[in-house]
Parts: C-alpha cells; sequence; structure tokens
C-alpha cells in the first residue's frame, strides 16, 4: 500500500479541483501545470505504485477515463493536441509513488520540449527488439 499525497486526496484529506470521479477512479487539476488543464488521472485503489504493479483491472478503469477527458480537455482548454504521460519509478521521473497519467493540453507555438531522438548503431535494434521478445515470454 503506499501513502502519498494523492492518498489524501483520495480521502478527502487534501483538497483538489476535482474532474472526474466514479468508484474506481479519480481525475484532478495538476497543482503545478504545465499548462492549464493538465490533469492527473488516478486508481483509488491505493495498493499499487507504478504501471509494475496496478492491477488490470485498475488500469482498465483509469485508461478509460484517460480516453474520455483527452476528449473533454482539448475540447474545454481549446488546444491543439493533448501529450498523454506516465513517469513509473524515479529516474523516469517519478515523485509521487501512486500511478498517474498526465493529461497535458499542447497549444500551436508552445515553448514545451519534445522528446529528443536518436538512432540505433548498426545491430543494436536488433538485439533490443530480441531482448523484449524474450522478456515477454
Ligand atoms: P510525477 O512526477 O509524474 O510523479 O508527477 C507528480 C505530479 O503531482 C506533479 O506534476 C505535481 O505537480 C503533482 N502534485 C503533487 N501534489 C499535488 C497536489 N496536492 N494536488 C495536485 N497535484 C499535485
Amino acid at each position: 500500500m503506499s501513502e502519498t499525497v494523492f492518498s489524501k486526496i483520495i480521502r478527502g484529506e487534501l483538497p483538489s479541483h476535482t474532474v472526474y470521479e466514479d468508484e474506481h477512479v479519480l481525475a484532478f487539476l495538476d497543482i503545478h501545470p504545465v499548462s492549464p488543464g493538465h490533469t492527473l488521472v488516478i486508481p483509488k485503489n491505493t495498493d499499487a505504485h507504478t504501471i509494475f504493479d496496478i492491477s488490470e483491472s485498475d488500469w482498465l478503469a483509469v485508461t478509460k477515463v484517460v480516453r474520455m477527458l483527452a476528449s473533454a480537455i482539448e475540447k474545454a482548454t481549446d488546444a491543439d493536441g493533448i501529450n498523454l504521460m506516465m513517469n513509473n519509478r524515479e529516474h523516469a521521473g517519478q515523485v509521487v509513488d501512486h500511478p498517474h497519467i498526465h493529461i497535458i493540453p499542447r497549444f500551436k507555438g508552445d515553448t514545451h520540449p519534445q522528446w529528443s531522438h536518436k538512432t540505433y548503431k548498426e545491430g543494436k535494434d536488433i538485439e533490443v527488439r530480441e531482448k523484449i521478445k524474450k522478456a515477454l515470454s
């Protein structure tokens, strides 16, 4: 079980700007938004920490709400696009130890950095592809 700032929000011990709630899922405005409308979607279940240990049913419930909210948020903020983001573990930028998906409105000409891309060295793409396939089995 994870006890985080989000557990307190779920229990109503900390205020939040809730935009959607159902039995399993809560969505609220990020307190430090990348852009107006930046929303976090979380499972109410506090058992998990990341994508790696969230239950399939919680994951499906969260992603169903993410899909629904993406359209509503784009419309409501008059955004030109939406980024979905999930940080998992400290070195991937996770600060709050409770699974959460960021929905981030994007606007033409905004200055947020895009991913930087690299090129595979000869054979490295095959090597990593095979490692991933092996890890699946
Ligand atoms: P991450 O780096 O993916 O773990 O993101 C955690 C997010 O939680 C950050 O974007 C924070 O701004 C946000 N956050 C932290 N505390 C609160 C809070 N009390 N209410 C709303 N958002 C919060």
